[in-house]
């Protein structure tokens, strides 16, 4: 099972990924954790994304992005199995990745815009890395204030806030018509005005 989620930011991507992951022990990556990995790793392209762009706050351009994620994925652990959040963001991404994979599933997350809004506004995320909890101070509130179930403490991550979310937006608004019209009839559709329970039964359904 090769999943590609897509959708704007907010929509339940990354909630959705990290179900699945748990409940099918299918590897769970996000470009975020690419660039950490590789440049931890010591690859030579992975420590000049860090040193030069994500580093310092900067967007990591493209051809390295792409060039991150053709490397990852040649790991054998990712063979038969992954799930891939933040990627393609753009149509030439779309493009390179069918290069690198052919036998995935690009799924579409849709939600309104003020669902997504009310969603990044109030999501709190676990601090520990390698959990991924994420929580709602309205929808999925945590048992302890503040605390994952992991016993971590939970954020907020630091583009959810009004100031960044319309960036966010039009940022995807931009990009994403061209990975729909790229992918075409491949995408699969889920409505994720659901909840996050209701919207991981549909996807198990689409794949058994
Ligand atoms: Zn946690």
């Amino acid at each position: 099972m090769k999943i590609v989620p897509l959708g704007p930011p907010g929509v339940g991507k990354g909630t959705l990924a990290k179900k699945i992951s748990e409940n099918f022990q299918i590897p769970h990556i996000s470009t975020g954790d690419i660039f950490r990995r590789l440049a931890e790793e010591g690859d030579p392209i992975g420590a000049k994304a860090r040193d030069e762009y994500w580093g310092h706050g900067n967007l990591v351009p493209d051809e390295i992005t792409n060039e991150l994620v053709r490397i990852t994925l040649a790991k054998p652990e990712y063979r038969e199995n992954f799930i891939l959040d933040g990627f393609p963001r753009t149509r030439d991404q779309a493009e390179a990745l069918d290069t690198f994979v052919g036998d995935y599933i690009p799924l579409l997350l849709t939600a309104s815009d003020q669902t997504i809004r009310t969603r990044i506004l109030n999501r709190l995320t676990c601090s520990n890395k390698d959990c991924e909890g994420i929580y709602n101070s309205v929808t999925k509130v945590p048992k302890y204030a503040r605390k994952c179930d992991c016993g971590s403490e939970l954020i907020r991550r630091k583009d959810d806030n009004k100031k960044a979310l319309p960036i966010r937006m039009a940022e995807y608004q931009k990009n994403s018509p061209g990975v729909l019209a790229y992918y075409g009839g491949r995408v699969l559709e889920i409505d994720a005005e659901q909840s996050s329970e209701k919207i991981y039964q549909e996807v198990i359904n689409l794949f058994s």
